[in-house]
């Protein structure tokens, strides 16, 4: 057995762990963005509606002070009525009165509709209050679950980190270097079992001469055409799985 090649072997499985976890560990904060952007839509459509509510409610409020105004002007038109002394004056009068009352009346109307609006708007305001209140119990309570989850997986992805190390410390510089470029360059793979003649990598066949040279397992050796290191799993020593370091 060649303790480099099996130490490469171990640090690929430790590899491919990793790769799985960091997936889902940097899939977290973009699932808590997309959580939070959701809720402050939410949020932002409750907000408007309340703005719209109070709004109304201001307007009406306007309206009612209008209307209060007009009746206002009507008393004091009235009062002057005690003082005229032709007709012409009195006709004046009373058309100045009714035209305070026909803008009282366009203003009791504009007043309704107010209220109707403010009703409707008082009842969708309270339903996505309602709405609002029950999504942030439910973000937050998404977002704190998924933090805890990245926080074990940081942990398991520290260990596996940790055990890396630790093999890398068996493998010479040598290999260590063509493991990392093999790792960058070769879609996270840098060995390859070769069975049958074909490396299960890039699946094209190896020479026999090598492929015999191999099986002997003398030297290390890399796939003459996608340069992964190689080894037959016919050796016992090299059938390593991800079950062996179960516990990382
Ligand atoms: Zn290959």
């Amino acid at each position: 057995m060649q303790e480099q090649l099996r130490s490469l072997i171990e640090y690929q499985i430790l590899e491919d762990k990793k790769a799985g976890l960091l997936q889902d560990y940097e899939e977290a904060p973009r699932r808590i963005a997309a959580i939070e952007k959701e809720f402050s839509q939410l949020e932002g459509e409750y907000l408007s509606r309340k703005a719209e509510h109070e709004n109304a409610q201001r307007m009406h409020g306007m309206v009612e002070q209008n209307i209060t105004d007009l009746e206002a002007k009507i008393a004091r038109s009235k009062r002057r009525m005690n003082d005229v002394k032709t007709n012409k004056e009195y006709q004046a009068i009373m058309r100045e009165i009714d035209e305070y009352k026909k803008e009282i009346s366009a203003k009791e109307d504009k007043a309704l509709e107010l209220m109707a609006e403010i009703e409707k708007l008082a009842g969708e305001v309270a339903e996505k209050e309602k709405e609002v209140e029950k999504q942030r119990l439910v973000a937050a309570e998404s977002k704190r679950r998924l933090q805890e989850e990245n926080a074990l997986l940081k942990e398991r992805l520290d260990r596996l980190e940790e055990a890396q190390t630790k093999v890398r410390q068996k493998m010479d510089q040598n290999v260590q270097k063509k493991t990392e470029f093999l790792l960058k360059r070769q879609a996270g793979i840098a060995v390859a079992a070769v069975e049958n003649g074909v490396c299960s990598e890039c699946h094209l066949n190896i020479p026999p001469q090598k492929f015999i040279e191999l099986q002997r397992d003398e030297s290390l050796m890399q796939c003459p055409h996608c340069h992964r290191f190689v080894y037959y799993p016919g050796h016992d020593c090299y059938k390593l799985t991800a079950e062996d370091f179960e516990n990382l």
